[in-house]
């Protein structure tokens, strides 16, 4: 390429830092102003443009054109800010900016296949324009966070999670894949809404629908190989478990929503054992709220007690669920108890309501995601501070106006004393004198090391125990200084040395298995890791040159 493409082109624009040689060698002197200036200059420009923009769905819409425009700049800004814009890229802002995507909507961005091409997938596919495709998140659009059913506006998710593969994971941009799979809307508001950019059907569903995502796994990996990672992202409930059985055994798949938060989630109880001094089987768990995140959880933190030696029998006995008809026990008259609930159903008298359940079992951890705004009561909360010295308390739903409590909350009713995380971020609390830092248990903790470590050594087929001891790994990085501040997870501005510990970790054990296929073994799987990484700095256009000596043969 030469000329004006190279500064069209997202991939080799480096805008002003283009050197003068360069400038000059490729045709494009002339086609900028005169001043030559670094990279680091450049992130000082696109910071203040991004603190200037007053919304942050403005922050969004400027960082997305600066992707278009220059991808290593935009990557180098997002690994560098990554606590000012990971926020904006990524939940909360990127659900504002998925239910304004008719509005925003500029450029194309990922693959998107509509039911109405079905029998066609394989080919187009084949239209997207990267030979060497190793990442997809793919969703239908369904269950967008907390939002609801977007419909084709959810491809703001997929994109946003790849870029944090590239900005968090250190995996090349290139190797990445957003799909969307649009299946219709049962959205009202979107099917009338002349700036809707999906399918105004109705969701298909029943056969057709399975057929469909059948027929997307299948071209995608006979264009991409067997080894491409598949990650389905916020489909609904009862899919995404339908889905993540279906297929995990025989695709390299996974599903952040289920198994990504649980991870998460299961590190952050993880490190909350070296605050309260307990072993993880000697808790009582109660849960609120039976979905996709808790059942995830459950499982994990199951799998956890069983690693510390209980039998599974004990770890289950330790968990207790509450969903929207009550306390998961045998023969519930309310019934609903279906599916992965099952495990979890106690023998014991039907109790309807959270705060019963509280008085009845005294947990030692409560933990909501059940999207069911301030179900931690001031009465539930002292509770828990009257049955334990250090209670755990995840108030896990997202966004910050579904939190079960705030941090605030729980730390005035427990005097200081509950060990806390959320799902979206508060802000530090003063009490007694001792500031505290509340836990974000953000699954970008996981999924960018996951990915690393999937792709890097070639994993073929991502198993349960991989969660656990991305859990185990990153809940080994919380520092004594963090949990005296209450913190049970690293600074957010640490996880893409995160990404890299999970990711080694990750390797020794697919190694162990057998499930990794990157061959030879690297001796050293850090050492490899950290060589695979994805770097923002701008390569040179100037050819390598040299001479030859004076007097040689060739020459006369
Ligand atoms: P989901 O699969 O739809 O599950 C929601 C669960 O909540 C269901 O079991 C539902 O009960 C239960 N529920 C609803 N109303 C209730 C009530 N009044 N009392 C008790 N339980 C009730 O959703 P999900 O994917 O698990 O997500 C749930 C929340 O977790 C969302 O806010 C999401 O943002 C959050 N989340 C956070 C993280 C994170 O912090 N990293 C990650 C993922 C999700 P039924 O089964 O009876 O319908
Ligand atoms: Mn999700």
């Amino acid at each position: 390429v030469r000329g004006i493409e190279i500064l069209r082109n997202p991939k080799l624009n480096k805008g002003h830092a283009f050197t003068l040689k360069e400038r000059q060698l490729m045709g494009i002197h002339g086609l900028l102003p005169a001043a030559v200036v670094t990279q680091d200059q450049q992130m000082k420009r696109v910071l203040k443009n991004f603190e200037e923009r007053p919304t942050d769905v403005d922050k969004y819409t400027y960082l997305m054109s600066l992707s278009d425009r220059n991808e290593k700049l935009f990557y180098r800004c997002l690994t560098q800010y990554t606590e000012k814009m990971m926020p904006i890229v990524y939940t909360p802002t990127v659900g504002k900016a998925c239910q304004q995507y008719g509005v925003l909507y500029r450029k194309p961005r990922g693959l998107f296949l509509s039911i109405h091409d079905a029998g066609h997938l394989y080919d187009m596919i084949c239209n997207w324009p990267e030979e060497n495709v190793e990442a997809v998140v793919a969703t239908d659009g369904e269950r967008i966070l907390g939002l609801g059913d977007l419909g084709a506006y959810g491809m703001g998710i997929p994109v946003g999670k790849l870029a944090l593969y590239t900005a968090l994971g250190g995996i090349p941009p290139e190797h990445t894949l957003p799909v969307m799979l649009d299946v219709g809307t049962n959205n009202k508001k979107l099917q009338e809404d002349p700036l809707y950019i999906g399918n105004r059907n109705p969701r298909v569903t029943g056969k057709q629908y399975d057929d469909f995502i059948d027929e997307f796994m299948e071209a995608l990996i006979k264009r991409y190989g067997i080894d491409t990672l598949i990650q389905f992202e916020d489909f609904a409930n009862n899919n995404a478990f339908r889905f993540l059985e279906k297929y995990r055994d025989t695709y390299c798949m996974f599903n952040d929503d289920i198994q990504g938060t649980a991870s998460v989630a299961a590190a952050g109880i993880i490190a909350s054992m070296r605050i309260t001094g307990k072993r993880l089987s000697e808790n009582t768990y109660l849960f609120q709220g039976a979905g996709e995140a808790n059942i995830g959880i459950a499982h994990l933190i199951s799998l956890a007690m069983e690693d510390e030696g209980v039998s599974h029998e004990e770890a289950i006995s330790r968990i207790w669920m509450v969903d929207s008809k009550g306390l998961l026990v045998k023969d519930r008259p309310a019934g609903g108890i279906t599916g992965h609930k099952e495990l979890f159903c106690k023998a014991h008298k039907p109790i309807d309501t959270l705060g019963e359940a509280v008085k009845e079992i005294k947990p030692s951890a409560i933990i909501g995601a059940a999207a069911v705004p301030h179900a931690f009561t001031e009465e539930i909360v002292r509770d828990m501070a009257k049955f334990n010295d250090r209670p755990i308390i995840f108030a896990l739903s997202n966004p910050t106006s579904m939190a079960e409590c705030t941090a605030e909350e729980a730390y005035q009713w427990t005097d200081g004393r509950c060990v806390f995380a959320s799902g979206s971020p508060f802000d530090p609390v003063t009490i007694n004198g001792k500031t505290l830092i509340p836990g974000q248990g953000n699954n970008a903790y996981i999924f960018p090391g996951v990915a690393l470590a999937v792709i890097s050594c070639k994993i073929k087929h991502i198993d349960e125990p991989m969660f656990l001891k991305a859990s185990q790994t990153l809940s080994g990085l919380v520092t004594e200084q963090n949990l005296d501040e209450g913190r049970v997870y690293p600074p957010l501005s640490d996880i893409r040395e995160v990404s890299v510990r999970i990711a080694t970790a990750l390797a020794e054990y697919a190694y162990s298995t057998g499930a990794a296929s990157a061959y030879p073994e690297p001796e050293n799987k850090e050492e490899f890791i950290r060589n695979y990484l994805y770097h923002t700095e701008y390569e040179s256009f100037i050819p390598e040159t040299w001479s030859w000596p004076e007097h040689c043969p060739q020459s006369y």
